[in-house]
């Protein structure tokens, strides 16, 4: 790898827009100390796995499955006579880099014993308690049998967590959160996945092995590990920062013990009963891993999310050959995420969004504010690059982008000259020409106190837009927000400058797959059982549609829900059970953690869209809120206050006055609706 890739490729970009040739794309990273190749001899006779050979279309076959043996993927010598690169490092599968596994955290936490007041007392997020005579729920599980239970990430899209397993071990992947948009959940702030069924259990979690860095799989870890009894967090470098950073401001970050494993030692470690090993994917975030787990009945690989990407701007290349080394083992279950299953074609190149970015740059008279996703640190480095050629400078706006940025800065992972990243204040962007400035910003999801947002509504500090600015959403929408960058869109269409959006060229290129990813990755691993997850019912659908398309027995693709429970026997079989573990959707608002099933946020609800009516059976004097319009409080006030003197004037000394009141409100409320046809909360007092 030349260390000079980045101008290298973009003096090329300068010239031309380009698709490089796989010769031309060599892996990179940043990180040269953590990710430099191992660099060998050639092999005398290198040795690849190779893709099982495809077999003709035959709808009354069906697809051959294994018993959980190993070395199922033939290997065969390459071609003699082959040219090989010789800038290019070849694996030999046989002896893996010399690198270790895992490294614990050079400081060792403090690990609290027990989750006293003055350890709750010490954490500034609200953490889950057991339900009061919580009964032990989670049944024991017979002798030999590998236990999944997906705890989040099954109903909609977040929350992704699930849990692994074996006699007296367990093992939890992720644990993220997702994202609350009103709806049924108003006035939260986040949703949590319910893992209060685990608590009889925490002394037996050995681990939380994280995939990746984005919230919807590291951002409710600082509500729940409080609650798991603090086990140690095992993630690649990136990840671990990023939960850092989070445990940081909530009061966690020496409480936890981390580990940081290398997702290219390519081997496997122990812990408790598990064998394991993570490996890189290619995703929207540096340090995406896959995670292998072994136990003596199972052979599973949750591929966390994940694209197939061979032109990746700061990552490696996907690494085919090693997803099938790892699959040789025989693959009893393949968690296979479903985000962007519904997607025909293949993700478009990071490299190709380069090329648009810095043409669009290059066009642009004045200022150009990009809108991004925070921890798409490849896109930071891509426009921080771009503009460290055409002698601009970067200014970065929305705290979390300062965040990650910053961390990416300090991890190698972005790198410029001095002076071309700048914090974004008025007298930095008053010192800078216009046409000097490119204003990198969060909020491109039309997130209500996002930067982009911000500055759309004309409520950013610094930031006015003018006709002359060329803004560019580098970015996707996210399902649900779709409402909110429309409405977005249109404020900022108002200023008359000049918009990009993924609709006009290909400014974005997203992290998920689409089903042509997933497809090669279903073959190539072919496992005897897929778990569509990350994806509501629909897109997991999509994905089983496709698995039996491709001969997957349909009974082996497996569409389960949140606190389902799927067993693994000792003969590498599945039994699928019908219990489930019943779990609820809770939130986090402010300090409290709540169920979304509870009366309190049915009345939020009602609250919400139909106001509230307020009744004082002292001297029948009524209040409402949200229900009447002006011209028509003053006379249904008073009609209501005259129905409620008459229920009043009758009540008995000797009713009880929550009753009567109940009552009332009842009545009053059926009042409402006869008349004004509206179904407000009624509260009698
Ligand atoms: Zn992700």
């Amino acid at each position: 790898m030349s260390d000079n890739f980045f101008a290298e490729l973009d003096s090329e970009l300068w010239d031309a827009k380009i698709t490089p040739s796989s010769e031309e794309a060599q892996p990179v990273h940043s990180n040269p100390a953590a990710h430099a190749p191992v660099k060998k001899p050639l092999p005398a006779g290198p040795i690849k796995p190779q893709l099982k050979p495809t077999t003709p279309m035959n709808p009354s076959m069906s697809r051959p499955v294994h018993n959980g043996q190993k070395n199922l993927v033939p290997k065969r010598p390459l071609m003699t006579g082959k040219p090989v690169l010789t800038n290019r490092p070849l694996k030999r599968l046989e002896l893996p880099p010399e690198k270790s596994i895992v490294t614990p955290e050079s400081t060792p936490a403090e690990v609290p014993t027990s989750l006293s007041p003055a350890v709750i007392k010490s954490l500034n997020v609200p953490v889950i308690f057991p339900k009061s005579a919580e009964p032990q729920i989670l049944p024991k599980a017979d002798h030999n049998v590998t236990r999944m239970i997906p705890i989040g990430g099954l109903r909609t899209v977040g929350a992704n967590m699930t849990m692994f397993e074996h006699g007296d071990d367990i093992l939890i992947v992720d644990g993220g959160l997702e994202f609350a948009r009103g709806g049924n959940s108003p006035g939260f702030n986040y949703l949590l996945p319910d893992i209060r069924f685990l608590q009889p259990h925490i002394k037996r979690i050995k681990a939380m092995f994280i995939t990746h860095g984005h919230l919807d799989h590291i951002g409710a870890l600082k509500n729940l590990v409080p609650a798991l009894g603090f086990p140690p967090i095992y993630g690649a470098p990136f990840t671990i920062a990023m939960i850092k950073k989070g445990f940081e401001e909530a009061g966690l970050k020496n409480k936890v013990q981390f580990f940081t494993i290398n997702p290219d030692a390519g081997k496997m470690a122990n812990i408790g009963v598990f064998k394991y090993e993570f490996f890189r994917v290619n995703h929207s975030i540096p340090d995406s891993c896959g995670v292998y787990i072994e136990t003596p009945s199972a052979r599973i690989m949750h591929m966390g999310d994940y694209k197939v990407e061979f032109f990746p701007r700061i990552d490696k290349p996907a690494d085919l050959p090693n997803y099938a080394r790892i699959a040789s083992r025989g693959i009893d279950i393949l968690l296979q995420e479903t985000t962007n299953s519904s997607r025909l074609e293949w993700t478009t190149s990071e490299t190709k969004v380069t090329g648009e970015l810095k043409q669009i740059i290059m066009d642009a008279r004045e200022r150009v504010i990009v809108g991004n996703f925070s921890t798409l640190i490849s896109r930071i480095q891509d426009v921080v690059t771009i503009a460290q050629e055409l002698g601009r400078t970067v200014l970065i706006n929305g705290r979390s982008m300062v965040d990650c940025v910053a961390i990416a800065r300090e991890m190698g992972y972005i790198k410029c000259k001095e002076g071309v990243i700048k914090a974004l204040d008025k007298k930095t962007m008053e010192s800078i020409p216009e046409n000097k400035q490119i204003i990198i910003t969060t909020g491109a999801q039309g997130e209500e106190f996002g930067g982009l947002n911000n500055i759309s509504r004309g409520d950013h500090a610094t930031i006015s837009i003018k006709p002359s600015d060329t803004i560019v959403l580098s970015s996707s929408i996210i399902p649900g927000n779709e409402l909110a960058i429309a409405e977005m869109m249109n404020r900022l269409n108002r200023f008359g400058s000049k918009i990009i959006t993924i609709k006009e060229l290909e400014v974005h290129s997203g992290g998920h797959g689409g089903i042509v990813e997933q497809r090669v990755m279903m073959n190539l691993i072919n496992p005897k059982y897929i778990v569509p997850v990350h994806g509501d019912l629909s897109q997991r659908l999509t994905l089983k549609r496709e698995a039996v398309k491709m001969w997957w027995d349909p009974k082996n693709v497996l569409i389960i829900e949140d606190g389902s429970i799927v067993e693994i026997d000792e003969r590498h079989e599945l039994v699928f059970s019908r219990k489930k573990i019943p779990l609820e959707a809770l939130g986090v608002d402010g300090m409290s953690i709540g169920s979304l099933e509870t009366r309190a946020i049915k009345e939020r609800i009602q609250l919400g869209e139909e106001g509230v009516l307020i009744v004082n059976t002292k001297d029948a004097t009524v209040e409402s809120r949200g229900l009447f319009f002006p011209d028509e409080i003053t006379a249904s006030h008073s009609a209501i206050a005259d129905y409620a003197k008459k229920a009043v004037s009758a009540k008995k000394p000797e009713d009880n006055h929550k009753n009567f009141c109940d009552f009332l409100a009842k009545d009053l409320s059926k009042m409402v609706l006869k008349v004004w046809e509206r179904e407000p909360l009624v509260v009698c007092i």
